[in-house]
């Protein structure tokens, strides 16, 4: 039995709830033979679901993107989430949420009245450890490999997978990926931000070149409310080699600080204080406390 999804995991696959084993689709959907289809990934925190509206305009964006039509309603996105997570035991989840073009004969061009493959399935959040956060987290940087539009958020996800499995590989939590001006775009599933010599806290701009975070787009706000100037532009990757601190954002990861960037320490090597006054803030707008919060 697979321990991250138990057999009896509920899960949603076109229109039925059942178990996670037992959810199966065609080879010949698109999804599987291209990558041809999208996701979402919607954080549940003591079983309510933290910035639903923001993550299903964003699932609408992708699918818009790629000329998919929404097959669900709001209604039904919110119902579907809701019996799943009601059907959980864990109280803090991550719910997967995935749209493809659906089943035909193998052609690069759309396939016509195919109907959306939709499956939805909730797993436990795994969140970055105390330990994680108190030491930090290392980052490597590699080769920004990706198609031109990062901002679409694409289940084709082979040189995330690439940079991920690289990161793990050499002991580090996250690659950054550098594009060819050496500038840092961002992280292989998480937004990177740094604060530099002089105090800027910084991140890029959103645009096609990285996938527009709802964490990344929460702590904007919290910062601009709690008076922290943020300046959204590019940085190289020799500016956060020399950053005062490093930190990257997600749904799954938070607000995380970063202590090395390719084995070289970040600032002092600690985690600094920036990152952790947006955590605070952050854990505030969720209205739940912080796991093993000091
Ligand atoms: N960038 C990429 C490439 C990602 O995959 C993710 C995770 N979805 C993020 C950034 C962070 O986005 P969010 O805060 O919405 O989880």
């Amino acid at each position: 039995m697979n321990p991250i999804h138990p057999d009896d995991s509920l899960c949603y696959l076109n229109g039925e709830y059942l178990p996670l084993s037992g959810a199966r689709i065609p080879v010949l959907d698109r999804g599987f033979i291209f990558g041809d289809g999208v996701y979402e990934v919607v954080p549940v925190y003591h079983k309510r679901a933290f910035r639903l509206e923001p993550h299903l305009d964003r699932l609408q964006r992708s699918l818009a993107q790629v000329r998919i039509d929404n097959p669900h309603t709001r209604d039904e996105w919110r119902a579907i989430i809701d019996r799943l997570v009601r059907s959980s035991t864990p109280v803090d989840l991550a719910v997967y949420v995935q749209v493809t073009r659906g089943v035909a004969r193998r052609d690069f061009a759309f396939p016509r009245n195919v109907t959306p493959t939709v499956f939805a399935m909730a797993s436990a959040l795994t969140r970055p450890s105390a330990a994680q956060r108190d030491a930090g987290l290392r980052t490597i940087s590699v080769p920004d490999a990706r198609w031109l539009r990062c901002d679409i958020k694409s289940v084709s996800l082979l040189p995330n997978i690439l940079a991920k499995q690289a990161a793990r590989e050499s002991g580090a939590y996250e690659a950054w990926f550098v594009d060819k001006d050496g500038n840092v775009t961002e992280g292989g599933s998480t937004n990177a931000w740094i604060v530099t010599k002089d105090g800027e806290l910084v991140t890029r701009q959103l645009s096609n070149s990285i996938l527009g975070g709802i964490t990344r787009r929460s702590l904007v706000k919290l910062a601009a409310d709690a008076q922290i100037k943020v300046v959204e532009r590019p940085f190289s990757l020799e500016e956060a080699r020399g950053a005062r601190e490093a930190f990257l954002t997600s749904t799954t990861s938070f607000v995380t600080p970063i202590t090395k960037i390719d084995g070289k320490p970040v600032g002092t090597g600690k985690p600094g204080a920036v990152a952790a006054r947006l955590r605070e803030l952050y854990y505030g707008y969720m209205g739940s406390p912080e796991p093993g919060a000091a």
